[in-house]
Parts: structure tokens; sequence; C-alpha cells
């Protein structure tokens, strides 16, 4: 499929209105409208209560309706109008209260007056209201009625995973979090994007395999994790979690713990080349699931590219951060980049020394029989190339460092492999 902006754009308009959280039927929608488009996906779950490292999957939240009313029974504040409106995981009430109570309960933003704040008490069961600071300011004295018919059950957690297989059993590893209700950039962009991402995949040829995530944040990835460890270890060159990719902003960046992985080299250089200049963050001002990703222990290769970082713009997790916040354009943009990315993954190649230590190179001739004051620098040479076939670099970083020529690095390396004592990952 070539890649049509406008209709990611309509997928973005599509996914906006639901009202998604970590677990329950706003998540299972989204990921039913992912499917239609990537049939192929796996929709799979893990139990409520299941332990995760140090954590529980979380019981399914669920929320038909919610309101505050005045005493002459207008809705001044109604889910329906905007999901926003109540605390995510808020438990269930049906009181009448004082303002003075009720203020107890409302969440605002004075600083941003118009912007009804997304809040979320996941783990802490309290119940409460978000509203724009304006209409706070203006309630009047007097009992107000609050409902919230929600309901916290054994359920399940529930994410989308696909497995694009290349000639390389190697993987890039793609991961959005799908946890967020009506707020475009954060984090309706990344779905799209990555949907987008995945359609065109599975349309080119392919030396990686490449495995799409989508998962709710922060437990999302540590279950992932924690079920797949050994296997992520094993296959992944590089990963990036998506998100925040749709506004008209400049890239920014966001490394791994190491900071020098594949997966940051890439995303440098991928950066550095639209010459357009971004914002290099640092891994103290990670805020996404490179937190799970990259933590001790767990170390993949994965960093972060986005438009304008979450946290870092005014719109970020308000209802302001609705659907003008983002554009075709800023998706298309990120959708370009990414697949440059890709791109200069698959036109390059790593290797990996297949023999633990050095190998016994007279067994493959590949030792001089004769000692004279220069058969050695040869030799060396080559075992320099061989030294930095760790299946992080590719050959023009081997090249560098070893300070080879290109065409004489690319000499030794087809030796080393004729030798199988290297392979091509
Ligand atoms: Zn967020």
């Amino acid at each position: 499929m070539k890649f049509d902006e406008k209709k990611l754009y309509e997928l973005a308009k599509d996914l906006f209105p639901i009202s998604r959280s970590l677990t329950g039927s706003g998540v299972r929608l989204t990921l039913k409208k992912i499917k239609k488009i990537i049939p192929k996906i796996q929709i799979k779950s893990i139990a409520s209560g299941t332990k995760v490292f140090d954590w529980k999957i979380p019981y399914e939240w669920s929320i038909s309706e919610a309101y505050i009313e005045d005493q002459k029974k207008r809705r001044i504040v109604d889910f329906k109008k905007n999901n926003l409106h109540v605390v995510g995981y808020s438990k269930p009430i049906n009181k009448t209260l004082t303002l003075s109570e009720l203020k107890k309960h409302i969440h605002t933003l004075p600083k941003q007056p118009n912007a009804i704040p997304y809040v979320t008490s996941y783990y802490k069961k309290i119940w409460g209201f978000c509203m724009s600071h304006n209409q706070y300011k203006n309630l009047k004295p007097g009992n107000y009625k609050v409902v919230i018919r929600s309901s916290l059950k054994k359920g399940k957690l529930n994410y989308g995973e696909l497995l694009i297989p290349g000639n390389s059993k190697k993987e890039i590893f793609l991961t959005t979090y799908f946890c967020h209700p009506s707020m475009a950039n954060d984090n309706v962009s990344g779905i799209v994007l990555l949907t987008g991402i995945t359609k065109w995949l599975l349309n080119v040829k392919r030396n990686y395999s490449y495995r799409i995530l989508f998962i709710p944040e922060t437990i999302g990835s540590i279950q992932y994790i924690h079920k797949n460890l050994k296997k992520l270890k094993h296959n992944v060159i590089a990963g990036y979690v998506i998100t925040c990719v749709g506004d008209d902003g400049k890239f920014s960046f966001i490394p791994s713990r190491e900071g020098n992985t594949l997966a940051d080299k890439f995303a440098i250089s991928s950066l550095q080349s639209l010459k357009k200049g971004y914002k290099h963050y640092s891994f103290l001002q990670r805020g996404s699931d490179e937190r799970q990703f990259c933590s001790v222990g767990v170390d993949l290769p994965i960093c972060s590219i986005t438009k304008s970082k979450y946290s870092e713009y005014k719109e970020y997790h308000t209802s302001l951060d609705n659907l003008d916040y983002i554009s075709q354009k800023g998706l298309r943009s990120s959708f370009d980049l990414y697949q440059k990315l890709i791109m200069n993954f698959e036109k390059s190649k790593f290797y990996m020394a297949t023999k633990m230590c050095e190998p016994h190179l007279s067994k493959y001739n590949l030792y001089p029989t004769t000692s004279t004051k220069h058969s050695g620098q040869t030799v060396r040479k080559m075992m320099n190339v061989l030294a930095y076939s760790d299946g992080k670099r590719d050959i023009n970083e081997i090249s560098k460092i070893t300070n080879i020529s290109l065409s004489e690095t690319k000499k030794f390396i087809k030796i080393l492999k004729d030798n199988k004592l290297i392979v091509t990952l």
C-alpha cells in the first residue's frame, strides 16, 4: 500500500473518541479497528491478577456513565461529551455533595484555564472529575449530584502483536502504547503511525524480521518483557517506541540508557540526514516504554523518536491535545523518517564472530607460516575487523574504528565469512 496520510488521519479521527484505559472495551475496540487494517495481527491477553516482576495485572475497569448535575438538574460535566472528564479507574459514586465537598474531587489546570486535564489513578481507589479551570471558577455554591457508573472486575489486559518475518531471524522491534483516552498526539498518533508502517512493511522485501507491538503503557511492556525477555534479548537488534508523532514540531530523540546501541546510532544518522535539526534529549528525560525496555537487566537496544516530546508541549495530557494539534503533514513526516530509518537497516549488514575467544588461525591457513617484520600486519588488521564483528556495528563503523579502508575491510569480511569465522546477522 502506498502510504496515504489522508487515510491515516481518517484513522486518527476514528480512534480519537474511543474511551481507552489500561484495560477494557476501549482497548479491545481499538485493537479490532487495527485488525481490520492488519488482519494478521494477533490479539493476545493476560489475566488480571497475574504477577509480572514487581507488578500485578490490574483488574478491568469499565465505565458506562458519569456526570455532575447542578440543582437545576443540568449536567455541567458529562463523560459522554469528553472522556477526559473522569479520572481514569475512578471507583463508582452516586451522591449529592456540597460545592466544597465536590471541589476536593475536581482536577483543573489553573495555568491552562481552557484545558481539561488527563488524570488517572490506576492503583489507588479514588474517584474524581476533571474540568477546565474556567468552568471550575464559575461553579456556584449549592448541591451537586455526582454519578460515576463504573466497575472494576477480574478480566484481562489485551495487546496486539505481529511478527513479520524477513530473511534474517534478527528483529527490528516497533512498539506503541494505546491506553490513553481522547488525545491525539499522545497517543492516537503513535497507534496510527505504527499501523501505517506495519501495512507498508508487509508489502516490501525484507531482510530483517519486524516485531510489531500495540500494548498499554508501562504494565503492558512490563508483562511483555516478563514473558518474552529471552527471545527479545536473542533476536532484537534495534527497536523504537513510537509515540507523539503527529504534530508539526521538530523531531525529538530519546536515547536508550547506554545511548550507543544500533538503535541509537541509526536513529541519530537518520535524523541528521534530514538536515532540519532535532532535539536530542537525555535518557534522564525518558518517559515512555523505553523506561522498561532499557531497565537494568532488560537492557534492550531500544530508544524513541518523537515529534514534540511528551511532557514538553503545553497541550500534552490535556483536552488541547486534540485532532487540531496533529496534522496529515506531521504524520507524513514521521512516516517518512521511520521509513528512511528502516531502509537504512535494510541496506546495512552486521557481522558476528562465531568462535569464543580468538580462533586458531593456522587451522584455517590464515596465519603466515613464515614470520617476517611485516607479515603480522595483515593478520592484525583482519583480527581487528574480527574484534569488532560483534553484531552491533555495520561495515562503515568497523572500517572507521579499525582505520582500515572500506574496500580492505570488505576484503577481510569476505575472508572471515568464507572461513565461517563470522556470520551475517
Ligand atoms: Zn501519556
